[in-house]
């Protein structure tokens, strides 16, 4: 199995990382041509409007959406999560217009722009997931087929819809692989 990673900006190298320690293949992705014969692609976090920018440089936006479209699974942390968003509250950035959510950016305010807890998550068992948040967004609405994984106070932050996953926090940044195992499941379907 080969997961493409978004290579324009971000945390790349420790996605590889987690999908290595997986036992699966992982690829940068950096222009369109490498998308061919991927099983899966990971957004990695970063900066949202900068990242926007360079996918349409690349020539990437719309052929990265074309495949979400028809059913590439796709795996967005952080600034992936707000590019797979069909709606970002107060902007018109680019994004990939996948997901039927609502976020809003850097939604945590100042004191708590970046923290860290240990949270349950339903899907990958009752062991909980330690999360790390930077600078995060986080999803007040989820509508159609996107459903919440993770909610705390009112804000969603992991969800999904159909092979697509998001989540507001950076899963890459521990050595606890489940939340990409959870992806990786979605690739193997
Ligand atoms: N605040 C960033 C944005 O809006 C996201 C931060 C991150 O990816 N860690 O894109």
């Amino acid at each position: 199995m080969k997961i493409g990673i978004l290579a324009l900006q971000g945390a790349i190298r420790e996605h590889r990382w987690a999908i290595e320690r997986l036992g699966a293949e992982a690829t940068n992705i950096l222009d369109p041509e490498d998308l061919n014969g991927i099983d899966g692609l990971i957004l990695p976090g970063g900066e949202s409007t900068a990242i926007g920018k360079l996918l349409i440089r690349y020539n990437l936006l719309n052929p990265i959406s074309e495949l979400g479209k028809k059913g590439l699974p796709i795996f967005g942390t952080c600034t992936g999560l707000i590019l797979l968003s069909k709606n970002i509250n107060g902007s018109d950035q680019p994004r990939l217009n996948l997901m039927d959510t609502y976020v809003e950016r850097n939604a945590f305010g100042r004191q708590l722009a970046s923290f860290e807890a240990d949270m349950n998550i339903p899907v990958l068992g009752n062991e909980p997931f330690h999360t790390v948040f930077i600078r995060a967004p986080y999803i007040d609405r989820v509508e159609n087929e996107a459903k919440s994984l993770l909610e705390l106070d009112g804000k969603i932050l992991m969800a999904e819809q159909n092979n697509l996953l998001a989540a507001a926090f950076h899963p890459e940044l521990t050595r606890d692989d489940r939340v990409h195992e959870y992806f990786l499941k979605k690739c193997k379907l």
